[in-house]
């Protein structure tokens, strides 16, 4: 499949139409940006490295009858995807409590929760990205009742199978972000991406971030937190 137009280029990924109007080329830059891009770095490898554990969480999840928008793998740092039509919303799943969580709660980050906490968030970086309620949602018209409720529980069975998956590699699902779509026959799938990018991923036993708060917290290393991750997940595939 040949790349034709770049349709998008973000802060993370370049899109690319392709001459099957219903896929589309993702291809992963090795940017990374924080805060709002007010931090900026270009790491080498990242692109390839989330590119494979994309589609490594991408297949398992296929394998679990979850679907998704991934076809196949092109490259080191590209994937066929179909186009979806994407709700602007940011699912965020949480397991134990990190980052705007605590912030906003004054829980201690580190507290495990009883039960999954999804949180939607607006994807509009004019208005950086708020904390939206399902009542927001509704005012707005991001999703319908229905739809939302199909979120929610795809957002709740793709954290069963990754949190179990991760706990085999001896790895904590922290928390984690999802973007879902709706294809042409508006069946709603999960697009985007799963990587250390979009995930907080902690060792089990010593609770060593391996996720891109390295990055966030200048705490380096980061891209030797994304070859553990892949390197654990690979073995547990
Ligand atoms: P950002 O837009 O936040 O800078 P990225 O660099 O990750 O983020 O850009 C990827 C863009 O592609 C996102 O806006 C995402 O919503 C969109 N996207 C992901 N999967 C699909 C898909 N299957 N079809 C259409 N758009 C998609
Ligand atoms: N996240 C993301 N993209 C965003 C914001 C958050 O992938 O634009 C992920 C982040 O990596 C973490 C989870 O969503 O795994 C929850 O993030 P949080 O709300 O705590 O925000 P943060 O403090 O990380 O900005």
């Amino acid at each position: 499949m040949q790349k034709k137009d770049m349709l998008y280029e973000g802060k993370a990924k370049k899109l690319y139409t392709t001459e099957d109007k219903q896929k589309m080329i993702m291809e992963f830059k090795d940017d990374a940006t924080a805060f709002d891009g007010e931090k900026k770095a270009s790491l080498q490898k990242k692109g390839k490295l989330n590119t494979e554990i994309s589609m490594i969480f991408f297949e398992l999840l296929e394998a679990e009858n979850i679907s998704t928008h991934y076809l196949e793998k092109l490259s080191d740092n590209e994937m066929l995807v179909e186009k979806m039509d994407i709700f602007p919303l940011e699912v965020v799943v949480r397991n134990i409590v990190a980052g705007s969580l605590a912030e906003r709660t004054g829980l201690a980050e580190g507290t495990e929760l009883e039960e999954e906490v999804i949180e939607f968030f607006y994807k509009s970086d004019e208005l950086g990205d708020p904390l939206l309620n399902s009542e927001h949602i509704k005012l707005l018209e991001l999703a319908d009742k229905e739809e939302l409720a199909e979120i929610r529980s795809k957002a709740r069975e793709i954290n069963n199978v990754l949190q179990q998956f991760l706990a085999e590699a001896g790895i904590d699902l922290v928390d984690f972000k999802l973007e879902f779509g709706r294809t042409d026959q508006e069946e709603i799938k999960l697009a985007d991406e799963i990587t250390p990018d979009t995930c907080r991923l902690w060792d089990v036993s010593t609770g060593k971030k391996l996720d891109k708060d390295r990055f966030r917290q200048e705490m380096g290393g980061v891209m030797a937190g994304y070859e553990e991750i892949l390197k654990r997940i690979k073995k547990e595939k």
